[in-house]
């Protein structure tokens, strides 16, 4: 990929992770949302990503970090993996930190914040997806979001013209032919680290 088409998609990412983030906060301030203080962390839930254009963005990000926390992370990428492949007790999914985490007074927070995926920005919030083919999902939102949502008239996120928007700009960096013949993205943060930037 060349460096202007590269800098056009990062442009773009970045002004689409800025409006995820005002949807966000359009549905987790009226119920009083906050991840301060929460014990049960989502950056230690197993998160998936599907796009190139995400694993390109965290990369970017972490190319801009010191080279000593470059290699922490990947010291914790790797600790997160093995942990997941080995865990203390079979057939139970070990709760380990994202290895961009990091401990803060108030919890864990995330040290990639600006590069952060969609997952990671939108989780958390009641939201809908409505399917192309017909059709919605439905997330109630965290434990914390329901439990503030009792008390009052939930905002709704609709995820649905937001994914849209990331899977245009998907095509648009990788292109309709090359994107038939590259595999499917479906990885961890910690997998995204292992393997080095994507090849496109
Ligand atoms: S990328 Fe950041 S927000 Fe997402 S799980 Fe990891 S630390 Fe948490």
């Amino acid at each position: 990929m060349s460096k202007a088409k590269k800098t056009a998609a990062l442009k773009r990412l970045a002004d689409l992770y800025r409006r995820m983030d005002e949807a966000y906060a359009a549905a987790a301030t009226p119920i009083g949302l906050s991840c301060a203080g929460c014990a049960d962390s989502c950056c230690e839930t197993m998160f998936r990503h599907h796009t190139y254009v995400e694993w390109v963005g965290l990369w970017d990000g972490l190319g801009k970090l010191p080279a000593a926390r470059q290699a922490e992370i990947r010291d914790a990428a790797e600790n997160w993996i093995r942990r997941h492949q080995n865990p203390l007790l079979p057939g139970v999914r070990p709760r380990v930190p994202c290895p961009l985490a990091q401990e803060s007074p108030e919890g864990l927070r995330c040290g990639l914040y600006d590069a952060r995926p969609m997952v990671c920005r939108l989780h958390g919030v009641p939201n809908i997806l409505i399917r192309p083919r017909g059709g919605q999902s439905a997330f109630p939102g965290c434990d914390r979001a329901q439990t503030l949502g009792k008390t009052c008239e939930p905002a709704l996120l609709d995820r649905t013209p937001l994914l849209t928007e990331l899977a245009r700009l998907e095509m648009d960096m990788v292109g309709r032919d090359r994107m038939a013949k590259m595999p499917r993205v479906d990885l961890t943060i910690a997998e995204m680290i292992l393997l080095g930037p994507p090849k496109i």
